[in-house]
């Protein structure tokens, strides 16, 4: 009879039984080509099959498919696995557990539109760029009834519906990856799931109907993504006792505001500004006098109107709709077009010189006169706002002039400070509407879509905040993984600190070491008056050179060693951006307009004086000294969110994107092997190979390499096994004896496999 090998310690297993078996059939005659197959890296990166045809001293000379033959140094190959194991639906699975075979297998199953893998616990989803055949109500209803196994969002979905109830304790799932490898869409997909079995009281319909608005409002064109959100975000999803869905909550985090005012050649602002300009009726057109987005600056700068095979008009009709579905009255929604009409004619508003000292005032156009109507107030306040700050020297009041380049920050802080109130007040507004009535039952499961690990050339304040964010939830992550291994080590007796376990708590002290962490001592340069990007850079340096995830570089650079690699961060611009200030002169403008939304205002920008102090900020700056820093309203932000997922069992998805066009059917070893390391799919497999992912019962064990022994002294399944143990000189530290199995490092049952095969 066949035996199976139990070589998926972690929860979730996705394969049955019956696959298994095949998979280990002992009929398959792949062991003596396993030994032959390996992968050889070509000079491009790229990994190739090749067979090994001689081997003498530390050089073998292969084979590669095109009928090449090399000769190469033996540690440059790196073991395949048997045909047999090609394209297996849980990376744990594999044989050998390296880079290239892990890379194949992801391509084998891509290359068939099986887009989800799992990596023991964590589910692989490589992003297709295309329709795949894998969703709908049918997929769901055979993915309730357990009808299909493959892994799948809807089974990890399904799973963690299952765990809510059973244990009564709440669930998330956590889906991270580069920009445009698919969160979203994975966010999404969830979400219908959920939907679907947790329907029927007609909030669900509701809380789909959010999805429209925030990518509206949270999405734009970029380079990497047609719809990148430029936001994270995190629903909860209550369920009544009955596992019906009650109610939801959103929270957002650092949404991209600088997109308001600037953006790449090529990329666009948010969605909703072309939206509005494309498919405004033609009452809101006159009463907002909408142009067209070409006749906007903010809109013109980047020489990019539309996406392909996006229709922004019906794409308004669609966000009209869903504010309806969330309960946004219609005199709210005129009212947040209003607001959006009027950043976009702020950036319509210009200069000119006054005197010969370069000081400027707003000219009196159509700009000026729109912003002022549309907000609310006169425009001779507007303009002496754009145009001055007022400032206490002493006990004096005294007014500045401002110069061009202080005027146009002064408008864009402006125009950035209404769309980012607005959008937290429409989350506000979505979430009364999504409330959870007041029986709360304590179970929930929640999405978190949040950008991943970003290194790129030039990376600057909010790659900082973002990668801050990642080694957080790496830890959460490691820590998790960490804790399931341990437990079944425990249960069996076994010695768990033999598995090795590396944790980033260097490089998050870093961060967040008071006084001299990275965290700290920007918010100290944030609040000097005169410090500068440089003088920031060179206080790093001075305090953090000798910390070893830490490294000082030329100009106003500093290079962080993250857990998914080094990235060097520019300082430019790190103080503004962290400082994040709206002059007083604006605050006093806004709170004095009549505004058709004051509310947004008054509880979003003018209470900012009731929080905790940074520090003594800008005494003599007359901007507004009590705000928090970005940085440090993140971190807290962070660490709430962190509690909240800590009382959680998480499920983690990892998404990949194959390429960088955006394209079906390309496959770029090289970008999916970096993402694999960053977003730590690797390092899963790191952990499980530190660990003892292969278990077996002493008495499958027995029999099945029983056999082989040279003399029999016992028939004890355990005596037998340990034989077997000692007689292939298996080393000691490669396997655990527990009270119940075996536990082996990865790859040490492919050995005895072998020798069974040759032997059978
Ligand atoms: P992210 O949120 O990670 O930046 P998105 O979820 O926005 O990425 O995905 C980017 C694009 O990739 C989507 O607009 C869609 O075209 C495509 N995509 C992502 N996931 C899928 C999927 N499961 N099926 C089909 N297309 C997908
Ligand atoms: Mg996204």
């Amino acid at each position: 009879a066949d035996e199976d090998l139990e070589s998926v310690p972690l929860p979730f297993p996705s394969i049955s039984m019956s696959s298994r078996e095949r998979r280990w059939s002992d009929t398959t005659p792949y062991a003596s080509k396993k030994k032959l197959q390996s992968w050889f890296q070509l000079p491009n990166g790229n990994w190739e099959l090749g067979k090994i045809i001689t081997t003498s001293g530390n050089e073998s000379i292969i084979s590669l498919f095109d009928g090449k033959v090399l000769k190469v140094k033996e540690e440059s190959l790196v073991p395949a696995n048997p045909d047999i194991l090609d394209g297996v639906d849980d990376l744990m699975q594999l044989s050998y557990l390296n880079e290239p075979s892990v890379l194949f297998n992801l391509q084998y199953r891509y290359n068939q539109n099986m887009i989800y893998t799992k990596a023991g616990p964590v589910l692989v989803a490589i992003n297709p760029f295309k329709k795949v055949p894998l969703y709908g109500n049918d997929y769901i209803e055979a993915y309730k009834r357990k009808a299909i196994e493959s892994p799948h969002v809807y089974a990890i979905t399904d799973t963690a519906i299952r765990e809510m109830i059973r244990d009564e304790v709440n669930q998330s799932i956590i889906i991270s990856g580069e920009s445009g490898a698919g969160k979203t869409e994975t966010a999404k997909i969830a979400m219908q799931y959920l939907a679907a079995l947790g329907g029927g009281s007609g909030i669900e319909y509701e809380i789909l109907k959010t999805n429209p608005i925030l990518e509206a409002f949270g999405n734009a064109k970029t380079l990497r993504n047609d719809n990148s959100s430029r936001f994270g975000k995190l629903i909860e999803i209550h369920f009544s006792e009955t596992g019906k869905i009650s109610g939801a909550n959103i929270q957002t985090f650092l949404l991209e505001k600088s997109r308001v005012v600037q953006c790449n050649e090529g990329e666009r602002s948010y969605h909703i500004f072309y939206q509005l300009c494309a498919g405004a009726p033609p009452s809101l057109r006159g009463k907002l006098n909408l142009q067209n987005a070409e006749d906007y600056n903010y809109l013109r700068q980047s020489n990019c109107y539309s996406i392909t095979g996006v229709n922004d008009a019906e794409e308004f009709r669609t966000v009209m709709e869903a504010l309806d579905v969330v309960h946004i009255s219609k005199e709210d929604q005129e009212n947040v077009f209003a607001m959006l009409a009027a950043v976009l004619w702020l950036g319509n508003i210009s200069f000119t010189v006054i005197d010969n000292e370069n000081h400027v005032q707003a000219v009196e156009d159509e700009g000026l006169f729109h912003v002022a109507k549309l907000i609310g107030c006169s425009i001779e306040d507007l303009k002496l706002t754009l145009s001055t700050r007022k400032m206490k020297v002493g006990n004096d009041n005294i007014v500045q002039k401002l110069t061009l380049s202080q005027a146009i920050d002064a408008r864009d802080a402006l125009a950035k400070s209404i769309y980012a109130c607005l959008f937290d007040w429409l989350v506000e507004q979505i979430n009364k509407s999504l409330a959870v009535g007041k029986r709360r039952t304590g179970r929930s499961i929640s999405i978190l879509d949040i950008y991943g690990f970003e290194s790129f050339n030039r990376n600057s304040f909010e790659q900082f905040c973002i990668n801050y964010a990642n080694e957080r939830l790496q830890q959460h992550f490691n820590r998790h993984l960490f804790k399931l291994e341990q437990e079944e080590y425990i249960q069996d007796g076994i010695d768990w600190a033999k598995v090795e376990f590396e944790d980033n708590q260097d490089c998050l002290n870093l961060f967040e070491k008071r006084p001299l962490g990275l965290l700290s001592l920007l918010d100290e340069e944030s609040t000097f008056p005169n410090g500068t990007d440089l003088t920031l850079a060179n206080k790093l340096k001075q305090h953090l050179n000798s910390n070893s995830c830490f490294k000082g570089e030329r100009d106003q650079a500093f290079t962080v060693h993250h857990y998914a690699g080094q990235v060097t961060y520019d300082t430019t611009g790190f103080l503004e951006k962290n400082r994040d200030l709206l002059h007083v002169d604006s605050i006093q403008l806004l709170s004095s307009c009549t505004c058709p939304l004051p509310q947004i205002f008054a509880s979003h920008m003018l209470t900012q004086s009731d929080k905790p102090v940074v520090g003594p900020l800008h005494k003599s700056g007359g901007a507004d000294s009590q705000k928090l820093s970005v940085a440090t309203k993140f971190k807290g932000q962070l660490f709430q969110l962190m509690q909240r997922l800590e009382s959680t069992t998480p499920h983690f998805i990892r998404c990949i994107k194959p390429n960088n066009l955006q394209s079906p059917e390309s496959y770029e070893q090289g970008l999916v092997l970096q993402q694999l390391r960053c977003c730590g799919v690797l390092e899963v497999v790191r952990i499980s190979r530190s660990g003892f992912p292969t278990r077996m019962s002493h008495q499958k064990f027995a029999r099945r390499y029983g056999f082989l022994l040279d003399n029999v002294a016992s028939q004890d399944p355990l005596s037998v096994s340990v034989a077997i143990l000692h007689q292939f000189n298996i080393l000691s530290e490669m396997y655990q004896v527990g009270y119940t199995k075996l536990f082996f490092r990865t790859g040490q049952i492919g050995v005895l496999e072998d020798t069974r095969n040759r032997t059978l």
